[in-house]
């Protein structure tokens, strides 16, 4: 009721600018892009961190962007197997799973993939790390507009890769790589330490980790993100009170708009 159902989707703007021009991943909460444009049609990026049902089922209710006049560049990482992006997303949207598929929307979109580097989108440079999680291949991204850093890591295995230092999973080198001094880094906290020993092959990073990821890597906030779906209000308090102490760290609800202008130095403003 008050941290919200929806899955996950960021939407970033530019300063001062009245939209957002780039959307991480496209989960139902994709639906409240379209209130924040006021009737206005998306004209823009989105980039996919993977395919799992949670990160794009929101792309056929995306009421701004499915419109005549709607502009939407969808990236997704580079498969594996070389599979054309639109065809991998069809996969799960089209008949009989879906009653249209993503040539079916309406607007000028566009489906391409991505592989691990930079990129420019819609003038932010993104940089795209492949991180540990289950099932597909999965990208975290750092996005900056040359002031602030906003590092987007919401599924993410680290003891995939080992138990680390603190046996919550290793910093690895991507994961460093993409939250490193970063202004925001919004990060998976799907399970609580207790949680880890049943529940680690579910893929994802446990709420202490993207705590200490934060302060390995010197970000100035963490958001912890992507909630356990059967998370209650009251749990979230308990998480937020857990780590309320710590300067910088907050439970993702959703509708949170975050200005990073107050968040970075003043020398970089
Ligand atoms: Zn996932
Ligand atoms: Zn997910």
């Amino acid at each position: 009721m008050r941290y919200g159902g929806n899955t996950s989707c960021v939407a970033i703007a530019h300063d001062s600018a009245p939209a957002p021009a780039l959307i991480l991943d496209g989960g139902t909460g994709l639906r409240e892009v379209s209130r924040l444009l006021g009737g206005e049609p998306f004209s823009g990026t989105m980039l996919l961190t993977h395919l799992h049902w949670d990160h794009v089922h929101g792309l056929p209710f995306f009421r701004a962007g499915d419109r005549d006049d709607a502009r939407v560049s969808l990236l997704l990482p580079a498969q594996p197997d070389g599979a054309d992006a639109a065809e991998v997303l069809a996969r799960g949207m089209s008949p009989p799973h879906f009653p249209i598929t993503p040539h079916d929307l309406r607007g000028r979109w566009t489906f391409g993939t991505l592989d691990e580097g930079s990129a420019n989108a819609e003038g932010f440079t993104v940089q795209a790390r492949e991180i540990p999680h289950k099932g597909g291949r999965t990208f975290g991204y750092r996005v900056s507009d040359g002031h602030s850093v906003v590092a987007y890591l919401p599924d993410h295995c680290p003891t995939e890769l080992g138990p680390g230092p603190d046996g919550w999973g290793e910093y690895h080198e991507a994961a460093l790589a993409l939250a490193a001094g970063a202004d925001l880094l919004v990060h998976d906290a799907f399970l609580l330490l207790e949680e880890m020993p049943a529940l680690a092959a579910y893929g994802h990073a446990a709420a202490d980790y993207a705590v200490a990821l934060g302060r390995v890597a010197g970000c100035r906030r963490v958001l912890l993100a992507h909630h356990k779906p059967d998370r209650t209000d009251a749990d979230l308090d308990l998480l937020a009170a857990r780590f309320g102490s710590m300067p910088g760290v907050a439970v993702a609800a959703e509708g949170m708009t975050i200005d990073l202008m107050s968040v970075v130095p003043e020398a970089r403003r």
